[in-house]
């Protein structure tokens, strides 16, 4: 695991799999994004950070994209925290989620809560503000710690490193969902200090981020 602010882990896992981080509470681990690969992969990724499982009670999901979401599956204990429309998607089996693409099946969620806009939830010293920012699918979520002012944006925004290429397979949804979601990210994400992406590389440039994602997508759709 890659050490990315206090208590703060990428878990560096094989490909495709999405940026998968993991929040080191006093108790109990939350995982934001848990990705996709093989379960042992997984295993071998935390033990390496000297965790298991079994040491996770949430798991947080920015949307149902099987490359974020799949490995959801391996934490049967722990409660699956994400919008209700991933939820829902993951529920009904939406062919959105491109499970099958990956090969993965769907899965049951043995327990579930939605997390709602704006809603704060505390746990093992974290302070996570939930914002809904639809655009790259309508159920995307971003995660924002508050004491950390890390931003964990899912597939709703990369670094600038990033978005010269990826806009158009990203956003393919189109702009005007995203740049409102952008807007929110500004106004509610007051002094971000790292931009924790769903994939490529961590950034430390939020503000910058932003910028140049705007210009990214008025190129792109506008
Ligand atoms: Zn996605």
């Amino acid at each position: 695991m890659k050490k990315i602010a206090q208590n703060i882990f990428l878990l560096e896992l094989p490909e495709p799999s999405s940026n998968a981080y993991v929040l080191l509470g006093d108790s109990k681990a939350a995982i934001v994004d848990p990705s996709i690969c093989s379960e042992r992969q997984l295993d071998a990724a935390l033990t390496a950070g000297g965790l298991s499982r079994k040491d996770f009670s949430r798991v947080f999901l920015t949307h149902s994209h099987a490359d974020h979401a799949s490995n959801a599956r391996f934490f049967p204990n722990a409660v699956l925290r994400a919008s209700c429309e991933t939820l829902e998607k993951l529920r009904k089996k939406h062919p959105e989620s491109f499970f099958a693409e990956f090969g993965v099946g769907f899965f049951e969620i043995p327990r579930a809560e939605e997390v709602v806009d704006g809603q704060c939830l505390k746990f093992s010293g974290f302070e996570l503000l939930c914002l809904r920012t639809p655009g790259h699918v309508p159920d995307s979520v971003c995660f924002f710690e508050k004491k950390s002012k890390i931003l964990f944006s899912g597939d709703s925004l990369f670094p600038v490193s990033l978005t010269g290429s990826v806009p158009r397979v990203f956003y393919s949804q189109g702009g005007s969902d995203l740049l409102r979601s952008w807007q929110k990210l500004e106004k509610e994400c007051v002094g971000a200090k790292v931009l924790a992406p769903g994939h490529g590389p961590i950034s430390k440039e939020v503000e910058k981020d932003l910028e140049e994602s705007r210009r990214a997508i008025a190129g792109a759709f506008l």
